[in-house]
């Protein structure tokens, strides 16, 4: 097809913002900060490379991912520890906040509650910004390694440690639930610690090794009492290749924080979402 006369001044509109930012509820950054100082550390656990664990934190407790030993990606689920059903809503966070998310920023949880489960309370990848190639840290963009595109492209291949099977692994053990009834609560993840875009001439989905290095972190504030499942992605540092065992693969901490009673003085977990759910009927 030809181009219409008038191509270049379609493509000239000026882009919109989908959803400003403004009208959405901020969090208290102040608060947060202030309960952080007051805060001890109750407990941590280290996934395996090629591995996932769940963790629980409990609503106003802060959890915190820490690499360890060399560079790792890890891919996160996070749950309503009450409600496995309310679980991140990747797609929404990447409308509200866009590709990548840091300090001041937020996973929501899906429909119909739709709240904040986690805020981002401090990220020692925050000065990397975007790169001249668009790419940046954590990011709500890709999905999580899975077994089933790796069959796809790779003419039936069978691996058995993408991150979608070591999260379904984790959670059918944590939960004492078979990985049947598991796999289907295995969401999207945030992509922690790895580096993202899309490339501007295709527009494909890329990933570049990571900046992350041993001592980095990015913690997080537990709105709601959390159910947490993170998996140490057989891509490494994500330079290279994925969804196999060749990549260099390192173990990730998640350490758990309680601040000081009284600390958060009288805040509360963010309500459900107030849509009414009648659809208009
Ligand atoms: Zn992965």
């Amino acid at each position: 097809m030809s181009e219409p006369a008038d191509a270049a001044a379609r493509r000239d509109v000026k882009p919109v913002i989908c959803y400003p930012v403004e009208t959405l509820p901020c969090p208290d950054m102040a608060l947060y900060q202030g309960a952080r100082r007051t805060a001890q550390k109750t407990g941590e656990i280290i996934v395996p490379p090629r591995e996932a664990r769940c963790f629980s934190v409990p609503a106003g407790h802060f959890f915190r991912i820490v690499s360890v030993e060399g560079p790792q990606v890890g891919d996160l689920n996070l749950h309503n520890a009450q409600d496995v059903t309310e679980r991140f809503y990747s797609g929404k966070t990447r409308a509200l906040h866009g590709t990548h998310i840091t300090t001041g920023q937020r996973m929501w949880s899906s429909f119909p509650t739709l709240r904040p489960m986690a805020t981002v309370t401090q990220d020692t990848l925050g000065w990397y910004g975007i790169d001249g190639y668009g790419g940046s840290v954590h990011d709500v963009i890709g999905t999580r390694c899975d077994p089933y595109t790796h069959a796809l492209l790779s003419d039936g291949g069978q691996y058995h440690h993408c991150c979608h099977s070591n999260l379904t692994r984790a959670l059918a053990d944590h939960l004492g639930i078979s990985r049947a009834e598991a796999e289907p609560l295995v969401h999207d993840v945030l992509n922690v610690f790895m580096c993202t875009g899309f490339t501007r001439d295709t527009g494909q989905y890329f990933m570049k090794a990571s900046p992350v290095r041993p001592g980095d972190y990015i913690e997080f504030f537990a709105e709601i009492d959390l159910l947490g499942n993170l998996s140490a992605c057989p891509g490494g540092d994500c330079s290279t290749v994925h969804s196999s065992d060749e990549a260099a693969c390192y173990p990730l901490l998640v350490e758990i924080y309680a601040p000081a009673e009284g600390a958060l003085k009288d805040w509360q977990p963010p309500a459900a979402n107030v849509y009414d759910r009648s659809h208009g009927i």
